[in-house]
């Protein structure tokens, strides 16, 4: 059987690959030569090994449309930047070839210090840590609604674009030496400059459009002119909410493409969702081919291959590029035969719904997966195989791939039926779940009155948010422990002696409310992920977060049941060790959810019901073993807002109700406690109040208190932690700073509302750091008692 030949199959394209490596060796590169330990070329010539290497993969397994300048060293938002020379003034670039160091200057900032290794989940949304000495890095944000981030490009006003980088041409040429005719992949121009942020005010990026597009012509000109028969280009804003403005940007720009380069074929691109309203204005771009996300949007199919002229070429995206599932490939024979029929088989292709980027590169490596759980799993090399199977039969040449087809058959049919993925005790469970389950005994008016005379707390009470600093010794026994090489034994006795030297030393200084420093934890997610049953881990399924970022996101993949109390007795060990309340400190369901690669044989609202119940039973636990405060962290619910604000209010509402649901079954003396470390709390807030914690620490700090307008005009009842520490930053904060911001939040809260936290949790901070920090916020704190108590005289 030969399906490498591109003559019995349907043409098949990737979209574009994970840059990685197997091995995550551009990791080990980049912070190789960010340290100075070695030079530009060999990090360029790594960088060049690894695209020799993803393209001799995909010629290998058939794919026809290979991409080049899908690479990137650090992100490809930031190549775009640098292409057109959109570079702020104050990386001192003066024109001709933007400087490696340049780049990474945007990047990282200048003398960027960045730790030799910290937790993923706390990188996983976005923290940009050691950035603050030299030049700030750009700012960063998350690339759709997927975990990837980009570095977000600045426009001023009077901006000028010029072709500052020639990457996307020498890496097509790159590849044509070495025998490869690929279909290069640009980041489209409205999707850029709406990517990007405008400096003033009052600029609008669109307006920009007229100066950018000359820019790219050049680019696509030099690719013609060195062989390239067809670009992608990528407009991923289609799929969001566009208003009319935008609508007419994307035809003015394929309008002018259309007209400088009439021979050039352009595959535009657009993922992460359907067409919806704006599937027309699609279909009326000049463009070679249109590709579609058939995997969140298959509905869009039949509209699409209805009304598309006869001569546009369709990609279909029928392979899952988000997630980690294998198809099952008869099904989508039987889909997509008759749309190939019609249209004719030089007019469809065949791709996965959005680039492979997002997910990893080789199930091949996972040894030690479940072997069924690895059965029904595909990373980017096994879509690769998917891909030009499901292309070869659609070209009526199902015999050469029978075998393939019918093991793709079985796996789905096995997955449907299987008693790891099903268990009817957990269905059992969750049909018993009712509305009374997602409420608190009382309002919160009446908990508070309970809880003030429970805990006696000062005003204004200090508190952490959860973890301490995850040192090199802590990682190291960590690493030491998995290897074998530390026992049990020992490794809990370190956990142990680390835990109560904390606990001391937070009594010591005077804090309310203790933590114990979650140093038995290697990840905020992880953690619990592999004490509950349904989730799966892999030894090498890194994907990119950010830049030489990588996660390892757990696989959600059957029912979620809580075979034994995850966190109970590091709560009592640490309890034991004082008097103080000690927080019982768990990570939220719907942050759970979104950070790991969630089953799509369900709903996520139900996988994620189904993890609330298994946090609901913990949060008993603690309270049965005496946990008078318990957090239940929620870093990620704002970052799930789907990308359609028409999609919001659903989410929300499953969102919201996991957590009660997972909070409600306390009594009212019992303090719920949730965090959350972003700052944008506008478009949630009356979610946040719906939540009904008793208290919440928000990320306040860098916006100076303004964050909290939206808790104030919202009238938020409930108690809050504005962050009044920075933890992204070394810099320790002063005594006065902090005062100064616990003063501007008394002039938004009641005093009696307000604690007295840092941003976020401390692991990825230094010790020498986090002490003279904390106790200038106790300090801080104690001035503000002393201002309310003389007011009070
Ligand atoms: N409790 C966690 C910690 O302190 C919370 C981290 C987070 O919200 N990202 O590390
Ligand atoms: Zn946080």
């Amino acid at each position: 059987m030969n399906v490498s030949s591109s003559a019995g199959m349907v043409p098949v394209s990737t979209l574009g690959t994970p840059r990685i490596g197997p091995r995550r060796e551009l990791k080990a590169a980049l912070e190789s030569y960010w340290s100075g330990r070695t030079d530009q070329s060999a990090l360029l010539d790594i960088a060049a090994r690894l695209r020799a290497a993803n393209w001799a993969r995909q010629k290998a397994l058939g794919v026809t449309n290979i991409p080049s300048n899908d690479f990137s060293l650090y992100d490809h938002v930031l190549d775009t930047a640098v292409m057109v020379g959109a570079i702020p003034e104050a990386y001192g670039w003066t024109g001709g070839p933007v400087p490696l160091d340049t780049y990474f200057a945007m990047a990282r900032g200048s003398e960027g210090d960045e730790p030799a290794s910290c937790a993923p989940a706390i990188c996983a949304h976005g923290h940009d840590h050691g950035r603050h000495t030299g030049v700030p890095a750009l700012e960063m944000t998350k690339w759709f609604d997927t975990n990837y981030h980009y570095m977000v490009p600045e426009f001023v006003t009077g901006q000028r674009f010029t072709l500052a980088s020639s990457k996307a041409v020498d890496e097509y040429r790159e590849a044509k030496a070495l025998g490869y005719d690929t279909r290069p992949v640009l980041l489209g121009p409205v999707t850029f400059l709406k990517l990007g942020k405008a400096k003033q005010p009052g600029l609008d990026p669109l307006s920009l459009l007229g100066d950018l597009l000359p820019v790219y012509v050049e680019v696509l000109r030099r690719l013609s002119a060195s062989g390239a028969e067809w670009v992608q280009m990528d407009e991923p804003c289609l799929v969001l909410d566009l208003d009319e403005p935008t609508r007419a940007a994307l035809r003015e720009t394929y309008g002018f493409f259309a007209h400088a380069l009439p021979k050039l074929k352009i595959m535009l691109t657009s993922y992460f969702g359907g067409l919806s309203a704006n599937l027309d204005t699609a279909l009326a771009l000049p463009v070679a081919g249109l590709h579609l996300d058939l995997v969140r949007a298959p509905e869009q199919l039949a509209e699409v291959s209805a009304k598309a002229r006869a001569g546009l070429v369709l990609s279909l995206g029928v392979i899952d590029g988000r997630n980690v599932w294998r198809a099952d490939l008869p099904k989508l024979v039987d889909a997509l035969a008759p749309v190939v029929r019609r249209r004719g088989i030089d007019h469809v292709q065949i791709a996965p719904s959005c680039s492979l980027l997002h997910v990893p590169i080789d199930l091949a490596q996972e040894t030690a997966l479940d072997a069924d759980v690895k059965s029904w799993l595909a990373f980017a090399v096994q879509k690769m195989e998917e891909l030009t199977t499901l292309a070869t039969a659609l070209a009526g040449n199902s015999e050469a791939v029978a075998d393939r087809l019918a093991a793709s058959g079985a796996a789905a049919q096995a997955r449907r039926t299987s008693a790891k993925v099903h268990n009817p005790v957990v269905a059992a469970r969750m049909a018993a779940v009712t509305p009374e389950m997602t409420r608190r005994g009382s309002p919160f008016a009446q908990r508070a009155a309970v809880q003030r005379q429970r805990f006696g707390l000062p005003a204004f009470p200090t508190t952490t948010i959860g973890s301490f600093p995850q040192t090199s010794e802590v990682r190291k026994a960590r690493a030491a422990h998995g290897r074998g090489e530390l026992s049990d034994r020992a490794y809990e006795d370190f956990l142990r002696e680390e835990t109560a030297a904390t606990i001391r030393w937070q009594e010591e200084i005077g804090l309310d409310v203790l933590v114990h420093g979650e140093f038995e934890r290697n990840d905020m997610v992880q953690y619990f992920g592999e004490q509950l049953a349904g989730f799966a881990f892999t030894r090498h399924g890194w994907v990119q977060s950010y830049g030489s970022r990588y996660v390892r996101p757990p696989i959600l993949f059957g029912d979620v049941a809580r075979p034994a109390p995850m966190t109970v007795e590091w709560w009592r060990y640490a309890q034991d060790c004082t008097d103080r309340p000690i927080k019982g400190m768990l990570t939220g369901p719907v942050t759970i959810l979104n950070w790991s690669f969630v089953r799509d044989d369900v709903p996520r609202s139900l996988a994620c019901r189904q993890i609330a119940l298994a946090i609901r039973d913990e949060v008993a636990d603690l309270e049965a073993a005496g946990a008078a405060m318990i957090q239940i962290d929620e870093a990620a619910i704002r970052e799930g807002l789907p990308l359609r604000r028409a999609d919001w209010d659903a989410y929300l509402d499953w969102a919201v109700e996991s957590f009660r649901l997972c909070a409600s079954g306390v009594s009212n003396a019992t303090q719920i406690h949730t965090h959350m470390c972003y700052s944008e709390f506008n478009d949630i807030i009356a979610a946040i109040g719906a939540m009904d914690a008793d208290v919440i620490s928000i990320e306040t700090s860098r916006s100076k208190m303004e964050l909290l307008d939206a808790f104030v005009s919202y009238r938020y009842p409930n108690e809050i932690g504005p962050g009044v520490y920075d933890i992204h930053s070394p810099r320790v904060p002063t005594v006065e700073e902090m005062a100064e911001l616990l003063a501007k939040a008394t002039q938004r809260l009641v005093p009696e509302q307000i604690w007295v936290n840092p941003d976020c949790g401390l692991k990825t901070r230094k010790w020498e750091e986090v002490r003279p920090a904390l106790v200038n916020m106790v300090a801080a704190a104690h001035r503000l008692r002393g201002d309310l108590a003389r007011a009070a005289e």
